[in-house]
């Protein structure tokens, strides 16, 4: 009898594992649940080009619908996995539609952490995940003049660059003394700081918002004990993982779905992969990513396990930010770090930041440049120890940073 593999989650995740089963030679059922009305699409241009209008709702799909039918995937969309019955091995969908697996890939990605604050379900206030949520937000940025974003962290920034580019005035709220500081260093955020000063934003760091208020709709925002004018407000405060599917199955979950370098959770006919998990990193730290590299890794990982050739998730970690004509690029984890080196001038708008750790390099931060992101990379990937010297030397090009 064919075996049935059922995916929770039409996703970054989910897609790829539809690919990774069939190329790796799966030949049994494949079912995919999405609560999205939505074939699984890529969410990063959500806050760049497709908030700005440059880029249509087709090519944000990662698949052509033809991909899953020749897949032969079964799509299931538009409705929640509700439970899942580890004993029976069943999926239970609304309505008393059930959904056998023999074995089971939970992709269930993650949702926006909301704001509790007075007025923080006053229509103008958004937050930006999926495509029905910038759909909403996109004729908002039509008729506002004034955005506030609450939350400096990436998708915040990104969203802030957009509202500057179509002319609106923008403030941005961030309860941290810098903005990012959850993500990259304090050389990056300076330079993002300034950048987005320079392009008028107003920043208000050590600000967290205590109210959005208005009669009817947001008009403005109170914080520090100030009130200041708004017409929209984009929230952008982190994400929490969607593991109470998994968590109500009874599987080891706290902050994710707890997965092994296999990613398989606590049952042995389960997996998980992408935002939804939490795994042990390559350097033994017991993370949670969120981005769209674990997401695909880990659903090749997941693949070839469920496939019976578990090889163990070490891959180093990558991710990408666009604001205005910068491209941060980042690779490997930045903490702990020893130290510091930066190379090349911030000011050229081309520069990186190299993390240091017992002379490895353990992370890359890099704006606008390209061969201290690849290289800096693969050091990563070989645990190459540089004199910090060599690394801020500009002299030497990239290529030869090891010679
Ligand atoms: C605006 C934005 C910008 C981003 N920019 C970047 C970037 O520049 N670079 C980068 O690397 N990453 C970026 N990310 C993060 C990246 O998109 C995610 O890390 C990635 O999508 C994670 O993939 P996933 O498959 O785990 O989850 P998702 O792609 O979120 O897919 C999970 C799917 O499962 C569905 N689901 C949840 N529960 C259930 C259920 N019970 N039943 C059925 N379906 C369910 C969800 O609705 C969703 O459709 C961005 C994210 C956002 C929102």
């Amino acid at each position: 009898m064919s075996e049935r593999i059922v995916i929770i989650g039409a996703g970054q995740a989910g897609a790829q594992a539809v690919a990774s089963l069939r190329a790796d030679g799966f030949t049994g059922d494949l079912v995919m649940i999405g609560d999205e009305p939505y074939a699984p699409y890529q969410r990063p241009p959500l806050s760049k080009t497709y908030l700005m209008g440059t880029l249509d709702r087709e090519r944000l799909f990662l698949k052509p619908d033809a991909f899953y039918a020749e897949a032969k995937c079964e799509m299931m969309l538009n409705t929640a996995a509700q439970t899942i019955d580890r004993a029976k091995k069943v999926v239970a969908l609304k309505d008393g539609i059930t959904v056998p697996y023999d074995k089971l890939l939970i992709a269930t990605g993650s949702r926006v952490r909301e704001i509790k604050c007075p007025g923080a379900d006053l229509p103008g206030v958004f937050y930006l995940r999926s495509i029905a949520d910038v759909d909403k937000l996109r004729p908002a940025f039509e008729t506002a003049k004034n955005v506030a974003i609450v939350g400096g962290g990436y998708i915040g920034l990104e969203v802030g660059a957009v509202a500057r580019k179509r002319g609106l005035n923008v403030t941005v709220y961030e309860a941290l003394d810098r903005v990012m500081q959850r993500a990259v260093s304090k050389p990056i955020s300076d330079f993002y700081d300034k950048t987005h000063r320079d392009a008028g934003v107003n920043i208000l760091l050590n600000t967290g918002v205590e109210a959005f208020e208005g009669t009817g709709k947001l008009q403005s925002i109170r914080a520090g004990a100030k009130s200041y004018p708004a017409d929209i407000a984009v929230v952008g405060i982190g994400i929490l993982p969607n593991d109470t599917l998994a968590k109500e199955a009874g599987l080891t979950v706290g902050d994710g779905i707890h997965v092994d370098p296999h990613c398989q959770t606590s049952d042995p006919n389960i997996w998980a992969a992408g935002d939804c998990t939490r795994h042990h990193g390559r350097d033994g730290n017991h993370i949670r990513l969120e981005c769209v590299q674990n997401a695909i890794d880990q659903a090749k990982f997941a693949a070839l396990a469920m496939m019976g050739r578990p090889a163990p998730y070490r891959e180093v970690p990558w991710f990408w930010s666009d604001q205005y004509d910068l491209k941060l690029q980042i690779a490997g984890l930045a903490w702990p770090a020893d130290s510091l080196v930066v190379r090349g001038d911030p000011a050229s708008r081309k520069f990186a930041v190299f993390h240091l750790r017992d002379r490895a390099v353990a992370a890359v931060e890099a704006v606008n440049a390209a061969p201290e992101y690849i290289v800096g990379r693969k050091l990563i990937a070989e645990g190459t120890k540089i004199p910090p010297e060599k690394l801020a030397d500009t002299a030497i090009p990239m290529k030869n940073i090891t010679q």
